[in-house]
């Protein structure tokens, strides 16, 4: 008898749940056509929001000076464990007259990054950070190597 009476329950409560479901299904059967419930990329692409800690691709950030923060220590490239950064020094002379160390390209391959942010998070003076775009396809993948230093920009005064 407990176990019929078990069964009784359990099909009740099936009942009740695919009722539950149905009503849902239901409802937004009759609301189609006035309320868009879902949206679909691309067609959402103006008004996408993407969430603060997506990772779209590497950048280095620059001010309005063209001005950077990379000293060219090369941590970042140390850090990244697939080659996917590679840091070319120069020798600057400074107003005293001496040779100091600094970034004359950083070259950033997209097509090698896995997006796992150990560059941002070695780099010292917060020179690079992860962007938010996305749609990086192009039929040359060597537009996928990109120099992230902008032509003709140099480091921040003050920045060591
Ligand atoms: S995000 Fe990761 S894979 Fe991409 S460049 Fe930085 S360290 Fe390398
Ligand atoms: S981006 Fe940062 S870690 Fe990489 S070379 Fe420049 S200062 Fe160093």
């Amino acid at each position: 008898m407990a176990f019929l009476i078990k069964y009784i329950k359990e099909v009740a409560s099936a009942v009740g749940s695919l009722w539950a479901g149905m009503r849902l299904t239901g409802k937004y059967a009759l609301r189609h056509g006035k309320e868009k419930l879902t949206q679909q990329y691309p067609d959402n692409r103006v008004e996408l929001v993407l969430p603060e800690r997506f990772r779209g691709e590497v950048v280095m950030t620059h001010d309005t000076n063209n001005e950077h923060a990379c000293t060219g220590c090369t941590a970042c490239e140390l850090a990244c464990p697939n080659g996917t950064i590679k840091i070319i020094t120069k020798f600057d002379i400074s107003p005293e007259g001496k040779k100091k160390k600094a970034l004359d390209t950083f070259i950033y391959h997209l097509e090698l990054c896995t997006m796992c942010n150990l560059c941002i998070e070695a780099c010292p003076t917060n020179a690079i950070k992860m962007a938010q775009t996305f749609e990086h396809s192009v039929f040359d993948r060597n537009k996928l190597t990109k120099k992230l230093n902008l032509p003709g920009s140099k480091i921040r005064e003050g920045v060591e």
